[in-house]
């Protein structure tokens, strides 16, 4: 079968269930092949609102199998690569590495790999015709470490992984790039800051204050709350991805990040703030709020200097946290409290 395909990878998780709607409504021409394994961590009652849609195709497998792989070359011939599976929470990463190594950085190796194989003969010599066959890898802030009190994450901040995910995912990232400066593949990178929104795993931090905010139960937060992340809403990463997947420089990695820095404490008190408007309890939810034992080798700060992607390709985030955690906040009532 040939057609215009993307292969889509770990696109019933979190962002890649946000990205594959949004991508194939701006692009109707395109049909989108979703290769899944359905960890946990992916739900397809995320991919509901496509599962009729002709130009969307599910399959569910392992990245790490590489013979799977090459079966969907074949069959589908795909002229790019949006590469989201990983296994994707920091807490798991500590007490379990060995799904992180596998995943981010063998699959990835395979991914890529196989992907060289059916668009290239030589190095720096493309097969007639997938001269724009482009491999989009989708990274995270977290390889570039942690910050202090000031700074900003950009592009040549050197990588200093803290985390066996980061690490993993730093090491995927180098894989890529490798595959560009040794073998002349159409690769690209983005590095994005934390994002929030629908469909986010019950295990992540807003999910986890609205879930226990509502249940009346304690409201856990890391050490003094104090740790700042770059919040980004999850539709502005993905209209990030689609500008530079179809835009971005060949090589290039961008970054991705929303300037909305927040700390942890900030944001349990916003979210408890709005529920005590529209879902009034007895007392506040901000009561609730409890300080547990801080995850090890808990990084401090991350913030993105997102000007390259700003001022190269014209990208600009839609929201704030403020505006976007009033939509979050709705999406997650709506699933709690039916
Ligand atoms: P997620 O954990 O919600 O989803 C990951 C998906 O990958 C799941 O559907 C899972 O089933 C699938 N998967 C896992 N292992 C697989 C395998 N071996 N083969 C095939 N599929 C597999 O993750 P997410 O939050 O949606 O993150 C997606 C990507 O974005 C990841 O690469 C992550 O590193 C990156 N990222 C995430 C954030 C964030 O804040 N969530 C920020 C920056 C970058």
């Amino acid at each position: 079968m040939k057609t215009n395909s993307i292969l889509i990878t770990g696109g019933a998780g979190f962002i890649g269930s946000n990205f594959v709607p949004f991508f194939l409504e701006s692009n109707p021409d395109l049909h989108l092949v979703n290769l899944d394994k359905l960890t946990y961590a992916g739900d397809l009652e995320n991919l509901t609102d496509v599962d009729n849609n002709p130009k969307y195709t599910f399959v569910e497998g392992d990245i790490c199998n590489r013979k799977l792989i090459e079966e969907l070359f074949n069959k589908y011939q795909f002229q790019g690569v949006i590469h989201f599976a990983a296994e994707s929470h920091v807490d798991n990463s500590i007490t379990n590495p060995g799904a992180f190594i596998n995943t981010n950085i063998t699959g990835t190796f395979n991914l890529i790999d196989v992907a060289k194989a059916h668009w290239m003969s030589a190095s720096f010599q493309f097969i007639k015709g997938k001269e724009a066959n482009r491999f989009h890898h989708i990274s995270t802030d977290e390889v570039y470490g942690t910050l202090g009190e000031t700074g900003l994450f950009t592009e040549q901040t050197p990588y200093a992984p803290n985390s066996p995910y980061s690490a993993s995912k730093a090491s995927s990232d180098f894989i890529v790039r490798s595959y560009f400066h040794t073998y002349g593949m159409n690769v690209i990178t983005t590095n994005c800051s934390n994002n929030y929104g629908p469909k986010q795993h019950n295990e992540k931090l807003i999910p986890t204050i609205i879930r226990k905010a509502i249940s009346g139960e304690n409201i856990p937060i890391y050490g003094d709350g104090k740790n700042i992340r770059d919040w980004l809403y999850v539709l502005d990463h993905c209209k990030g991805i689609e500008l530079v997947y179809k835009t971005g420089t060949t090589g290039e990695t961008y970054n991705i990040g929303g300037r909305n820095e927040r700390d942890n404490l900030y944001i349990v008190d916003v979210i408890c703030g709005i529920l005590d408007e529209i879902r009034p309890a007895k007392k506040s939810y901000k009561e609730q709020i409890t300080f547990v034992k801080d995850r090890p080798g808990h990084d401090f700060r991350y913030a993105i200097d997102a000007n390259k992607l700003e001022n190269e390709l014209g990208w600009e985030a839609d929201e704030n946290f403020e505006s976007g955690i009033q939509k979050t906040i709705e999406w997650y009532l709506n699933k709690y409290e039916q």
